[in-house]
């Protein structure tokens, strides 16, 4: 199926005519610097910097606190949240930018075994995969010491048969962050409702990714992250959405003064506000919630291109492309895929994995050659059973091109002939992999 150009020169024709490639503009990349690890923190907007300098010294600075009206500081969770809203198929006044992705999980897993416990109390399971975001897996863990309840934790192809009687939450990450493999959001959440459980989604690598249908697929409750695909930078605010029809049948368990119906009424007993705002606990972090705002006009550029449809048209391409120079240039040395194939079940990075010889996978050496050589990937640990070892590589189709892959896996293939990866300086382990 080679019907993807093999040269250098076809790569670079393909950004030739890429009506989005002229997006790459928008960010600051560092020269010299492949960057294939978007899918972990996002790069930098242009915008960014004026933007932190504007909001501290002119809005902080000058403005002081007058600037919670002036500068529209108290809706920024709101107003990010509509912004974010289009990009994972939510409604208006359904988003709210606020805290973190962890944060947000336990709201919105509390909100739904509330609801759980109020219609089916004999449901006592939350499933979820192995392979989950381990913060995930951990939050789910602690709510279900607290409240009484088993997490139990499945592969993806045993997810339709641990829907049983007694569960009360399927919840699960759209795209996976290990292996890259997507979920069908809309079918996995039609089988959770047939079994009679509500249905969480967590998007971290997917808002800004993949298109996504949070509403039209009917699903229960969803978060997601700010500093992946959104490049909203280190440590952005995260996201979350919950279903109208949920929004307003609980408090969530966070409840601080900003989900107040009225916080600036001062009294001494909650009153959730109506709709998502009440998924608010305190005062947000207003200089990285404004450099979110900075991520998110990258997508509103797109719009004009195709939007979400158009990048993710753009994200398969690189991502097929990839794989293919993968299998055909760096054959020989053990590597594999580990995201699947079909596009309808492929995120918008590629994992591969690498067979043990004596000493390991060498997956995170060679990882750490490719970064040496300026081109940023990632690598995660395997738990030496099922889960392999993984190299992983992102593809943000807002800034990477077709002549950025062809030479990512031309220095793969150069570290693997010289056998660069194993010295010493690349297998020494640091505290972020
Ligand atoms: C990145 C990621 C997170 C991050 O959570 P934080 O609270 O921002 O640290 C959570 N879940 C998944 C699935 C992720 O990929």
């Amino acid at each position: 199926m080679s019907t993807f150009p093999t040269t250098l020169q076809h790569c670079q024709a393909l950004d030739t005519v890429d009506a989005l490639h002229p997006l790459r503009d928008l960010f600051d990349i560092p020269a010299g610097v492949i960057y294939l690890d978007g899918n972990s923190l996002g790069v930098m907007p242009k915008t960014a910097a004026a933007r932190a300098a504007e909001v501290v010294t002119q809005e902080w600075g000058q403005g002081l606190i007058r600037s919670w009206n002036t500068a529209g500081w108290f809706s920024l969770p709101q107003r990010l949240g509509n912004r974010i809203a289009p990009l994972i198929g939510a409604g208006a006044d359904e988003v709210v930018a606020t805290d973190t992705t962890s944060i947000n999980l336990f709201k919105v897993l509390s909100a739904a075994l509330s609801i759980a416990a109020q219609d089916a109390p004999q449901r006592k399971l939350i499933v979820s995969e192995r392979s989950n975001f381990p913060t995930d897996l951990y939050i789910a863990e602690g709510l279900c010491k607290e409240r009484g309840y088993t997490l139990k934790l499945v592969e993806p192809e045993e997810i339709a048969a641990a829907l049983t009687a007694d569960v009360a939450v399927l919840m699960l990450t759209h795209v996976n962050y290990r292996t890259g493999a997507m979920h069908d959001m809309t079918a996995v959440t039609a089988a959770a409702h047939a079994a009679g459980a509500l249905m969480v989604w967590d998007l971290a690598h997917s808002a800004g990714a993949v298109p996504v249908t949070l509403k039209a697929s009917n699903a229960d409750f969803s978060i997601g992250c700010g500093y992946k695909y959104l490049n909203g930078g280190p440590g952005a605010p995260a996201f979350v959405w919950v279903h109208p029809k949920h929004a307003d049948r609980f408090w969530q368990p966070l409840s601080g003064w900003w989900g107040h119906a009225a916080p600036f009424a001062f009294t001494p007993d909650y009153q959730p506000a109506p709709g998502i705002t009440r998924y608010l606990c305190g005062t947000q972090p207003i200089v990285s919630m404004s450099l979110l705002g900075c991520g998110l006009e990258g997508f509103e550029a797109a719009d004009k291109l195709g939007g979400m449809a158009a990048l993710r048209t753009k994200s398969l391409a690189l991502t097929d492309l990839f794989i293919q120079l993968v299998e055909e240039r760096c054959q020989g040395y053990g590597l594999g895929l580990a995201t699947p194939r079909a596009h309808a079940q492929r995120g918008s990075q590629v994992c591969l994995t690498r067979e043990h010889a004596v000493g390991g996978s060498g997956a995170f050496a060679i990882v750490q050659a490719l970064i040496a050589r300026g081109v940023i990937g990632d690598y995660r640990a395997g738990d030496g059973g099922i889960h392999k070892d993984i190299l992983r590589f992102g593809f943000t189709p807002l800034y990477i091109g077709f002549e950025d892959v062809w030479n990512a896996v031309e220095h793969l293939r150069q570290v693997l002939e010289t056998g660069e990866w194993q010295k010493p300086e690349f297998n020494q382990k640091h505290a972020v992999t």
